[in-house]
This record gives structure tokens, sequence and C-alpha cells, in this order.
């Protein structure tokens, strides 16, 4: 008898940081990865980052937590809230020290302006009484370039030759905490927003360093508030989410994923809406460029 090969089941997951309510960015990134993956007949996670304890608080978490649940998405497992599980982001650091791949860190910004940081040769040990911001060394393993699903070969100009996993304030970085936890969930693909493309590659490091193959990426068009500035909370805070009508936003994200909305109508409950959407999913219909928010 020949062997039966089982395809892979397909895990994906939408990770928004609660540094404020959903926005039109949070609903494009949560309706692309929901409809991906319940389209492919795989599993939906939701995992809220909020490790910047500074940016992040309780009360969005609740909010977008809400928010999702009345635009109809429904999760696999109850939602993954990072900042309970910050052991497994200071062991997981722990490993890349151990590795060498890892050092504390004493320059300040204004000190790096100055002269270059030498400190992954000084071997700095962190002490009760020492502040040092924990880096890691990017290794350039993929030239700058990857596969995305969507785009095809992407090649980014931003190189990087540090992150930082911890902040000499203590907080675990975003990169840390999503690697270390897109590992752990066995993700094996990454639907979110064209706005992360640049730290994909130093991203892809950081998973060869735990040893382990990166997921698959597809990157969502980037949305312009204008013809010149792109959506982002530099720019100024995106206007969050107005749920009067949560069937009307769907169907307006569904416009800008550039996917069938015809028979669709705001008289339909969000269920029946994403159910028509999961069915009908379309990738290769999303724009590859950026494009303007329509809400
Ligand atoms: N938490 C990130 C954000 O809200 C998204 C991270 C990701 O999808 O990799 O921008």
């Amino acid at each position: 008898m020949s062997p039966v090969f089982l395809p892979a089941m397909y895990i994906g997951r939408f990770a928004p940081s609660p540094s404020g309510r959903l926005h039109f960015g949070s609903l494009v990134a949560a309706l692309g990865s929901y409809l991906r993956a319940r389209h492919e007949n795989g599993r939906i996670l939701l995992r809220i980052e909020d490790l910047d304890f500074y940016r992040c608080k309780k009360e969005y978490t609740n909010l977008i937590i809400n928010e999702l649940h009345t635009l109809g998405f429904e999760y696999d497992g109850v939602p993954y809230i990072q900042s309970e599980h910050t052991n497994v982001y200071l062991e997981k650091a722990k490993e890349l020290i151990d590795k060498g791949e890892a050092y504390y860190c004493h320059c300040t910004r204004s000190m790096k302006k100055v002269e270059p940081c030498h400190c992954k040769n000084l071997h700095l040990q962190q002490t009760e009484n020492t502040n040092y911001a924990l880096n890691y060394e990017v290794k350039n393993v993929c030239n700058n370039t990857f596969e995305d699903v969507l785009l095809g070969k992407v090649h980014t100009d931003y190189i990087t030759n540090e992150l930082t996993l911890i902040r000499a304030d203590k907080v675990i970085s975003y990169n840390l905490g999503c690697v270390v936890d897109d590992i752990l969930e066995g993700v094996t693909e990454i639907v979110r927003g064209a706005d992360l493309i640049d730290i994909t590659p130093s991203q892809i490091s950081l998973y060869k360093s735990f040893d382990k193959e990166a997921p698959r990426y597809l990157h969502l068009p980037l949305i312009m508030q204008d013809s010149k500035r792109k959506l982002s909370k530099q720019n100024h805070s995106p206007a969050v989410l107005d749920l009067a009508s949560p069937q009307k936003l769907l169907i307006t994200g569904l416009k800008f994923l550039n996917q069938e909305t015809d028979d669709l109508s705001e008289n339909m409950t969000v269920y029946k809406i994403l159910a028509m959407a999961v069915d009908r999913f379309e990738v290769f219909a999303i724009s590859k460029k950026p494009l303007l928010m329509t809400v």
C-alpha cells in the first residue's frame, strides 16, 4: 500500500496590538487572514500582541475582542494574550544568548548616533543593577528577498543589522514575541498588512536562529490615506471602526480586497456575509499595489 500524504493543516493568525481600537487597516488584516485560513479549511488563531505595556491597554484588548466578535469572526481556541506568557519570551531570548546570537547593549540612541555600537564584543552581563537592552544581530539569510504568496519575489531596501529583543525598559519587542508565538502555534502562513514587509527579512533571520523554517508570507495591500500618505499610527491615529453596521464594514473590507460583493447586503447577518466570502475567496484577485482607504 502506498503511503498517504495528508496535506499539512493550514494555521493562520490575526495579531492586533491593543494600542487602540480596530481601524480600517486592522479590518483588512482581520478579514484577509480569516478568509484565507477558512477557505483553506484551516485554523485561524487570535493573538493579542500587548507586550508593550506602555502603549497597550487591557481595555483595548477587551474592546478589540468584542469588536471582532461583532464583525462575526470566529477564531479557534481562546485569544492568546502575549502579556500572560512573558516567561516564554524570556526563555527563548536566553536561548539566543546561550547560542551567542543575542547580546546585551548599553548604548543609548544618542550614543549610537555618535559612534557605532560595539557591545557585541563586550560580552556584557545583565545584573540587578543594570538596565541593558538585549539585541540580536540580524543575519542576512535571505538577501533581503523573500517569496510572498501574493506579491511574488519581494526585495526590501530596508536593511538593519540589529533588532532589539528586549528594550532597556524591559519591554519585550514585537519581533521576538511575534516570531516565538508563530513558531509555538505552528503558524504555516502569515497574512498581514504590507507595512510589515520591511521587517520580514529580519524575522526570517530570527526563525533561522531558532532553527525553524519561516512560514509563508502574504502581505495585503498598503493602505493609503491619500495619494502620498500611508495609513499608519505614525501619521496620525487612524479612525476607529464605526460598528453601527458591521455588515457594511465587512462589505467595504471585501471590496478593498477586490472580492465579489454584488450579491451581499447589509440586511444579511455578518455570519452569512463571511460564509459566502470564505466560500468564494479569490486570493489572487487582491491588488498587489497600494490602495486608497475606502472607509
Ligand atoms: N501586532 C502587529 C500590528 O498590530 C501585527 C503583527 C503581525 O501581523 O505580524 O501591527
